[in-house]
C-alpha cells in the first residue's frame, strides 16, 4: 500500500519568527552596512546586510543552527550529516558543536581548502566525493541509514529556509520598509526565507534573486514554472554551484519573488575588489551575487531604498588574490 500523496509543507512567516527566537542571542545580529559611493554609483540608497560577519562566516548558520535546535532529544543524540560545497557544511558543524550534536559532514573534493580545515575546526566529522561523478545525496542517505544520522540539506528543508528568513527580518526591522531587495541564489533557501520575510514586513518590496550567468537554472526555472536541472556550471560563486532549485524553496519562489537576475564572474571579481576598496570588508565571490545585480543597473535602483544580502565572507585569502590581480 502506497501513502497518499502530500504537499511538502511550505515554510511560513510564523517560522521564521520561531527561528529567529531559536537564534536570538547565538546568531549575530550582523551590521547594515551602508556606502557613499555605492549611493552615488547607483542613485540609489543601499543597504547591506553584512551575513559575511555572521558565525561560521555565512548566513548557513541561521538555517543550520535552527534545524539542529528542531530535532528531538534522541535524533540530536545520533547526529547529523549534512552534504554542502562549503558554507552549510561549515554552519552545520559549528552549530552542532554548539549544541552538543555529532556532524558528519560530505564535501566535495575541490571544495576550498579553508572551508574543509573550518569544518573539521569546528568538529565536523568529513567525507569527500567527487562531483563531477558521484551523487552527494545518495551517499547522504546511505550514511543516515547506516548511522542513524539526520540528513539536513542545505537548503530544501523547512526549518533551514525559516532559519535563513531571519537575515531579512533582521535587514527590516533595522531600516524600514525597502523598494527592493537583492539576494544571493543558489538552490533558493536565502531567497525563499528571505521572501517570506519581505512579504511580512514590507509587502511592496521587490524581490530579486541573483545567481551567476554560467549557471541559470533558476532563472530558467523560475521563467518557465517547472525546475530546471543543469550541469555543474563553471563559476568562481561557488555557494551558487546549483544544479536545480529545492521542491520546498521553488513554490516559495514563483510565490513570492518577482524575478531572477545573473551576472557574470567579471562583475563578481569588480564586486569583490569594491567592497576591499570602497567598504574594507571580506566578501566572497557567491556574496558579491547581490551587489554585483544592484551595480549593473539591469534594475534601476535609481531614487529607490535598496536592501542588499552579503551571503558570505568565506574566500581563501590566496583564491581571492588570485582573483584580484586576474
Ligand atoms: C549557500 C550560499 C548561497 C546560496 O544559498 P541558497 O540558500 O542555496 O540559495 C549564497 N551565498 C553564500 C555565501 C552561500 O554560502
Amino acid at each position: 500500500m502506497s501513502l497518499p500523496l502530500s504537499e511538502p509543507k511550505l515554510s511560513t512567516y510564523d517560522d521564521v519568527l520561531a527561528a529567529a527566537q531559536r537564534i536570538e542571542g547565538i546568531a549575530h545580529r550582523t551590521p547594515v552596512l551602508t556606502s557613499r559611493t555605492a549611493d552615488e554609483r547607483t542613485g540609489g540608497k543601499l543597504f547591506f546586510k553584512a551575513e559575511n560577519l555572521q558565525r561560521g562566516g555565512s548566513f548557513k548558520f541561521r538555517g543550520a543552527y535552527n534545524a539542529i535546535a528542531r530535532l528531538p532529544a534522541e535524533a540530536k543524540k545520533r547526529g547529523v550529516v549534512a552534504f554542502s560545497s562549503g558554507n552549510h557544511a561549515q554552519a552545520i558543524a559549528y552549530a552542532g558543536q554548539l549544541q552538543g550534536v555529532p556532524t558528519v559532514i560530505i564535501m566535495p573534493q575541490d571544495a576550498p581548502a579553508m572551508k574543509v580545515a573550518a569544518t573539521k575546526g569546528y568538529g565536523g566529522e568529513v567525507v569527500l566525493y567527487d562531483r563531477y561523478k558521484e551523487d552527494r545525496e545518495a551517499i547522504g542517505r546511505r550514511l543516515s541509514q547506516e548511522r542513524g544520522l539526520t540528513l539536513i540539506p542545505p537548503y530544501d528543508h523547512e526549518d533551514v529556509i525559516a532559519g535563513q528568513g531571519t537575515a531579512a527580518k533582521e535587514l527590516f526591522e533595522e531600516v524600514g520598509p525597502l523598494d527592493m531587495l537583492f539576494v544571493c541564489t543558489g538552490g533558493g533557501g536565502l531567497l525563499a526565507g528571505s521572501a517570506l520575510a519581505t512579504r511580512a514586513l514590507s509587502p511592496e518590496c521587490r524581490i530579486y534573486g541573483v545567481e551567476p550567468e554560467a549557471g541559470n537554472d533558476a532563472q530558467q526555472s523560475f521563467r518557465s514554472g517547472a525546475i530546471v536541472r543543469i550541469p555543474v556550471p563553471a563559476t568562481i560563486a561557488d555557494g551558487a554551484q546549483t544544479t536545480y532549485v529545492g521542491s520546498k524553496t521553488f513554490p516559495i519562489m514563483r510565490a513570492l519573488v518577482d524575478d531572477i537576475l545573473t551576472v557574470s564572474d567579471a562583475q563578481l571579481v569588480n564586486t569583490m575588489r569594491f567592497f576591499i576598496e570602497r567598504m574594507k570588508i571580506v566578501v566572497e565571490p557567491t556574496g558579491c551575487l547581490s551587489a554585483a545585480a544592484a551595480f549593473s543597473g539591469i534594475v534601476p535602483c535609481k531614487d529607490k531604498r535598496v536592501g542588499i544580502i552579503i551571503s558570505g565572507g568565506n574566500v581563501d585569502p590566496r583564491a581571492l588574490a588570485g582573483f584580484l590581480a586576474g
